[in-house]
């Protein structure tokens, strides 16, 4: 059943007081996060988990972000009402529904057909409604739709991918955690045509962005 008590709600505040004092600071972020009922993202055996700040298997050898990880990575984009945002890495959808209450118009892309189709059909019933969810490769992101005010990478590449870059309007944000065993959080800003300014915040860990679909 999906269900959103009291309780989960104070476990909800609980979080986003540890988030916040692990350094988020952006009300819009944290509001989002208070919102989303987390534990509605995962099987229904591991709800006791969902509120604690950790990454948690979701199937198919994927995980749940960590709460303060999808903070962070959100606040870096700065997300404005109606921002067109492309996410590469739909899991879950539990990132997904943080951007969408940003009010953001979201894109997304999973690679493994097992947890599209899942994630497809559960976010609309929480609520969330992203303007599309594709089967597809996030290496090459989404052309048709492109030029995005943000796009959100939440597996580590092992590069930059030349699509994203291309695929953001000037001003844009490429929001992209960078490296094999360990990433480094990068953020890419548009400057213009060619021109890009490049930024990095520290060490995160994710499962690998992947080539080829299965
Ligand atoms: N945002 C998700 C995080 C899931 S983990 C959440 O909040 O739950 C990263 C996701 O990226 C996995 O679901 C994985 O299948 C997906 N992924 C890996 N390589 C990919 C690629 N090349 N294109 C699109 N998705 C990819």
């Amino acid at each position: 059943m999906l269900l959103d008590t009291n309780k989960h709600k104070g476990l909800r505040n609980h979080l986003v007081e540890t988030i916040k004092s692990k350094g988020i600071k952006e009300k819009n972020v944290l509001n989002a996060i208070s919102k989303v009922p987390r534990h509605l993202f995962m099987d229904s055996g591991f709800i006791d988990f969902a509120y604690q700040d950790k990454p948690f298997p979701i199937g198919a050898d994927q995980t749940i972000s960590q709460p303060y990880t999808v903070a962070f990575q959100t606040e870096l984009l700065e997300i404005k009402p109606n921002d067109r945002i492309l996410e590469i890495g739909t899991g879950s959808g539990y990132q997904t529904a943080v951007l969408i209450e940003l009010k953001a118009e979201v894109y997304s892309i999973e690679r493994q057909k097992e947890l599209f189709l899942k994630t497809k059909k559960f976010l609309p019933k929480v609520g969330y409604v992203p303007k599309k969810i594709e089967f597809g490769d996030g290496y090459l992101g989404l052309p048709d739709a492109a030029p995005f005010d943000g796009i959100i990478v939440t597996a580590g590449a092992p590069s930059v991918p030349k699509a994203l870059l291309s695929q953001l309007k000037i001003g844009g944000k490429l929001v992209i955690p960078v490296g094999e065993d360990v990433q480094v959080m990068t953020l890419i800003v548009r400057k213009g045509e060619k021109e890009f300014e490049k930024h990095e915040f520290g060490d995160f860990r994710f499962v690998p962005m992947l080539k080829e679909k299965n």
